[in-house]
């Protein structure tokens, strides 16, 4: 339940009372959050309220799950991030207890967040009126040791793998500057039979992070007929960076049936003249609509994963000042539900009902 009322928020944010209504009235869903790793490191704890920096500037600490409630956060797609420079059975196993661990984290949470696995259990989940949490991995090749592949996954219990990080791996090449240089920079063989092993579970490949020429090989060898994503990216038409997408990459995953969700990090998003605040992300989203279609943006902050977001989408709390930037640039309702939850969940759907 959203323990803040419309009137409150607007004050409090700063925005209209028809941008505040509206988010307590949608369903939200961010495709990436990285709140698992606080927890890890230091153990942040996800379900008690913390207070947002002063100046909004700093990594970590971006979400709880009173101010998601506040902000109107109704699902995440929560990452477990691997740490490439383990062993490879070291991953894999360190991959286990995390995801028991994460697992352990959503299911103490006395009813205020439950897993899902499908989009029936999106649904049951939210009837209840708690949070709908999706595990996911960053980095393929934290199962790379594991017996059966992706398959070696129990239960289901991950809803989507974004191929490559930070590293390059076994599967493929990074987009980050310090490994464009060398290597391949295509997906491997292991990387393709990879990608087969996600369309045989059902597993949604993600293609943030990935080199340009691993993007493509990985559309190849993907099975057409599931939507591929790209969970927390900015787009090359609106500033063009290595951590972005292009026009091209943006219509291969809308032929898929995919969506493509918006990163929250300035560093990636701001433009020479650009706003500089939350309407940042709302121009990507456009450019996203423009090549795409309505059906392909949504939205991936990237909170706590060491991002820097606008001041104004400082934690949990703001996603209502997106809401607000979209109503002034004339955004419908409808279009704002779409990219909210709408997107994400009909394709979620097709993957696995
Ligand atoms: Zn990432």
């Amino acid at each position: 339940m959203n323990t803040s009322s419309p009137a409150l928020v607007a004050s409090r944010l700063e925005i209209s009372e028809e941008a505040a209504q509206l988010s307590a009235d949608c369903e939200l869903i961010d495709l990436h959050i990285d709140t698992f790793i606080p927890h890890r490191l230091w153990g942040y704890d996800p379900f008690s309220r913390h207070k947002s920096a002063l100046l909004g500037r700093h990594l970590f600490g971006h979400l709880d799950h009173p101010r998601c409630e506040d902000g109107g956060m109704t699902g995440a797609l929560w990452s477990i991030t691997t740490n490439p420079f383990r062993l490879k059975g070291s991953r894999w196993r360190v991959f286990q207890r995390n995801l028991v661990k994460l697992q352990g984290l959503i299911r103490d949470s006395n009813g205020r967040a439950g897993l899902v696995t499908n989009r029936r259990e999106y649904d049951a989940v939210r009837a209840t009126g708690a949070h709908a949490a999706m595990i996911c991995i960053q980095g393929g090749n934290a199962i790379e040791a594991a017996p059966e592949g992706v398959a070696s996954i129990a239960d289901d219990a991950v809803i989507r793998i974004t191929l490559v990080h930070l590293t390059n791996s076994s599967l493929g090449t990074t987009n980050s500057p310090h490994h464009l240089v060398r290597g391949s920079k295509g997906l491997t063989s292991m990387g393709k039979t990879f990608v087969e092993q996600c369309n045989d579970r059902r597993v949604f490949v993600d293609l943030a992070h990935i080199h340009p020429r691993g993007f493509w090989d990985a559309v190849e060898a993907h099975n057409s007929d599931q939507p591929l994503i790209v969970t927390h990216t900015g787009v090359n038409g609106v500033r063009p960076h290595w951590r972005n997408i292009d026009d091209a990459q943006i219509k291969a995953v809308a032929d898929t049936g995919g969506v493509v969700g918006v990163i929250f990090a300035g560093m990636f998003l701001s433009r020479k003249g650009g706003p500089t605040d939350g309407a940042m992300v709302v121009e990507h989203l456009e450019h996203i609509i423009d090549v795409g279609g309505e059906e392909v943006a949504a939205i991936g902050s990237d909170f706590d994963g060491a991002i820097t977001p606008p001041h104004e989408l400082r934690g949990g709390e703001t996603y209502p000042v997106l809401v607000h930037h979209m109503l002034a640039r004339g955004w419908s309702h409808d279009r704002i539900r779409r990219v909210f939850a709408t997107n994400f969940l009909d394709s979620f759907g097709r993957l696995r009902p």
